[in-house]
């Protein structure tokens, strides 16, 4: 077992040494070729076939590596989307349910070792994200989860994985690497028609407090931390969404991989936190290697591990985190992986195919510039669309006499997304990808009945 604080006394005989390193990828939200179906452009700065380029060039580096997704990895694009469930007048060839999810496929193709589940896993519901993680040949873990009974027990609490690492002399010795995911609780709002009488799900940092220590006791010589969230506040509070702060002061974590609010650690926006010790040289929050890799492949997240082997045994010297990026200046970005691009061409083309049939056409331009401040076309039109779905749904039923208020939210208004994240939609024919633009989010139309007093 590693014993980081440990100091090297000089009777402790060093056999020999080796880095590992750690790739990780969050919340790349199924942008897996560079291309914007919202837009239909492609040669876009991001995406796992870039990102599959850098972890390519990374294995020839050395072999001692292992990959993993930190979750939002399989929802996100209408190539994800359109390969849920088949738009109802497609071609035959259009991915049906038990067609191969073609994000697992990706992964199984790139050879993830593990991956943790996001929040937006559990978009689709239950049913459908166990047959996604099922393709899956490499383990999930969920470590936060309690399935309600038996039959959901799906994904592992924790996971044990031993590789063969070399070591600077040639030597192979096996190392035990224990990993950990933790998804934030609030899920169980998020996700409540799905998840509701299924799972509960409990605290990041208590569960991390416990099962830290018990892969220690089954063996791990590094214990990695799958956790999709973010940095927020410094202390543990229940039910904390974005604990990665708390988190990296649990003793006994080697690696912690962070995300879920899109940014990037080290090397992002500085990341201010008084109580905090951040170092932006080596990646490190309290002293744990911390690493958060971005949005949609914006970054590939890197932690290496340079281990000494002595006494039978693996010790910890140092850890540091880095997060690569895939396009560092708008001029130069890695190229995608010409072999996952040519695997995910059929996805692709069927995604273009729906993303460009035709659905209409618009006098006006539609756009979400300045949405933020009040009434806006393109929100008033998918409110319009969401209240006569309703009115549709009710017709004829006791509700049907019913006045129907449709509630929107301004979505694509820069941000997060970057400053080319609004709706621009010239007047003209408007094209599926115009309606997946206005309203980019799976979700499931929902009517509630209140009184005025409660409005
Ligand atoms: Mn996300
Ligand atoms: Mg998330």
């Amino acid at each position: 077992m590693i014993a980081p604080s440990e100091t090297l006394t000089p009777d402790k005989e060093v056999q020999d040494c080796a880095l590992f390193r750690l790739m990780a990828t969050s919340d790349v939200h199924a942008n897996l070729l560079p291309y914007d179906y919202f837009t239909d452009q492609g040669d876009q700065p991001y995406g796992l076939s870039r990102l599959a380029t850098l972890i390519k060039r990374l294995r020839t580096e050395t072999a001692n590596t292992l990959l993993v997704d930190n979750g939002d990895m399989l929802q996100g694009t209408p190539l994800s989307d359109f390969s849920r469930t088949p738009a109802p007048d497609t071609a035959p060839d259009t991915p049906s349910e038990d067609t191969l999810n073609p994000i697992i496929d990706a992964m199984n193709a790139l050879g993830y070792d593990a991956a943790g589940l996001g929040n937006h896993e559990f978009n689709f519901g239950l049913d459908w994200l166990q047959r996604a993680t099922g393709q899956a040949r490499f383990p999930y873990v969920a470590s936060n989860l309690t399935p309600t009974c038996e039959e959901d027990r799906f994904w592992a609490s924790r996971l044990l994985l031993r590789r063969d690492v070399t070591c600077a002399s040639g030597a192979t010795y096996p190392l035990t690497i224990g990993l950990l995911s933790l998804v934030p609780p609030q899920i169980l709002t998020w996700d409540r028609h799905h998840l509701d009488g299924h799972v509960t799900c409990t605290d990041m940092t208590d569960i991390a407090e416990r099962l830290v220590p018990a892969l220690r006791a089954e063996g791990a010589d590094l214990v990695i931390v799958l956790a999709h969230t973010g940095f927020g506040p410094e202390a543990s509070l229940p039910g904390l969404e974005n604990a990665a702060l708390p988190l990296s002061r649990i003793p006994g974590i080697d690696g912690l991989v962070t995300g879920h609010i899109h940014d990037v650690f080290p090397g992002g926006k500085a990341l201010a936190a008084p109580g905090t010790e951040i170092n932006e040289a080596q990646g490190r929050i309290n002293g744990t290697a911390t690493v958060m890799p971005g949005f949609r492949g914006s970054h590939l997240g890197v932690i290496e591990f340079d281990l000494l082997r002595c006494d039978d045994r693996w010790r910890l010297r140092a850890a540091t985190a880095r997060a690569l990026p895939v396009a560092p200046h708008l001029a130069d970005r890695l190229p995608p992986d010409p072999a996952l691009d040519a695997r995910l061409a059929p996805a692709h083309h069927a995604t273009l195919a729906q993303t460009r049939r035709s659905i209409g056409t618009t006098t006006a331009p539609l756009h979400s510039y300045l949405s933020l401040l009040g009434h806006n076309p393109a929100e008033r039109l998918v409110a319009g669309a969401q209240r006569r779905a309703l009115a549709r749904a009710v017709e004829g039923g006791p509700l049907a006499d019913l006045p129907i208020l449709s509630s929107v939210a301004p979505f694509k208004t820069g941000g997060r997304g970057g400053p080319g994240y609004f709706t621009d939609i010239p007047a003209g024919p408007l094209a599926l990808r115009h309606g997946a633009d206005l309203y980019a989010f799976p979700n499931t139309l929902i009517g509630a009945v209140v009184t005025g007093r409660e409005l």
